[in-house]
């Protein structure tokens, strides 16, 4: 492996549950040393110290990973959109709801003043592992405890002036009164329903509404039938095992999603649509095919064999490290 001084290079991707760091390398493109903590949340965090927690465990993992040397550069990954001045314009699955800026990227280089500080958002970050194995024009869409997405055109993230693109995951897809709160605080968002924590939450819903169905699931014996008990990983579990119930359950959740990869599509010609995250994984192939299916009945058949052009990311925690060394050691800042 390259030595601390051949590295130099410290990224960090922030997110909902996890902070990771590590050394990224210009020179194999690989991470070295990676560390993972809990992210300092609002959940822990009372009030406004989340940031100013979170940067001061970021300067305690840098430390460690540098052995006390300053990085040439720090590239972090942060969740939520990123003006081009370098601005955290909201962050919900750290910070809670939009309201307050901040100015990141001056924040950061003021705490590493003798380093090239890169700021970027996490799924661009994401994206970008993939234009460096030589994608071009594609979405990338993670589905986790939120959801989010990019579409790169060129090798290029399209973001908007202002940095506020890419964020599928705040766009209203329920509009019954009662639609699931988001983390950004409003109902009815695709992040709300179908990440997930929103897919989870629907599950039990379902089983309050159709409490017979329920019952004779194989999720509810998983759960000794406590909808309330009902978690990511049993849901996944159930559905990869065919259980009905939660069959029916991530299908209205991927409705949702299909109807947004449909919409993009047909906003801007996508034909490449690369699926990431740990639910999504979690929840397989057949999750896959089912939103195939759902982006293909949203919208008009101009010959897009959707089944083709949906398919799963690399299955590991890295792609927003590797891509905010890969963006960063470019020495060009990326939205
Ligand atoms: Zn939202």
């Amino acid at each position: 492996m390259p030595t601390r001084d051949a590295a130099r290079c410290v990224v960090f991707d922030v997110g909902g549950t996890s902070l990771r760091a590590a050394l990224y390398s210009p020179l194999d493109r690989r991470l070295y040393n990676t560390l993972r903590v809990p992210t300092p949340s609002r959940l822990e965090s009372a009030g406004d110290g989340t940031w100013s927690d979170l940067c001061a465990t970021m300067r305690l993992l840098e430390r460690r990973l540098m052995d006390g040397h300053d990085a040439a550069i720090v590239s972090v990954a942060l969740p939520g959109p990123i003006s081009p001045a370098g601005a955290l314009l909201a962050a919900p699955t750290v910070c809670g709801r939009p309201g307050s800026v901040i100015d990141a990227r001056n924040e950061l280089t003021a705490m590493w003043p003798r380093s090239k500080v890169v700021v970027v958002n996490d799924i661009t970050a994401a994206g970008y592992r993939y234009v460096e194995r030589g994608y071009r024009d594609f979405c990338i869409i993670t589905i986790s405890s939120g959801i989010g997405h990019k579409v790169f055109a060129a090798g290029q993230p399209l973001t908007g002036p202002g940095g506020r693109g890419g964020e599928i995951g705040h766009l209203r897809v329920d509009y019954s009164a009662d639609a699931l709160v988001c983390d950004c605080g409003l109902r009815g968002h695709l992040g709300a329903v179908s990440s997930g924590r929103g897919t989870v939450r629907l599950a039990q819903r379902i089983a309050g509404m159709n409490p017979d169905a329920f019952a004779r699931s194989r999720l509810a014996s998983d759960v000794h039938s406590d909808a309330g008990a009902v978690d990511a990983v049993r849901l996944a579990d159930a559905f990869r095992d065919g259980d009905e119930f939660a069959v029916d359950v991530v299908s209205a959740a991927a409705t949702y999603i299909g109807h947004a990869l449909a919409a993009i599509h047909t906003a801007t010609g996508t034909e490449r649509f690369v699926i990431i995250g740990g639910f999504a994984f979690a929840l397989g192939e057949r999750y896959r095919t089912l939103l195939a299916a759902a982006a293909a009945a949203s919208c008009w058949d101009l010959g897009v064999e959707w089944n083709s052009i949906v398919e799963f990311g690399v299955e590991d925690d890295d792609a927003g490290m590797l891509g905010a060394g890969f963006c960063a050691t470019g020495l060009t800042e990326r939205r």
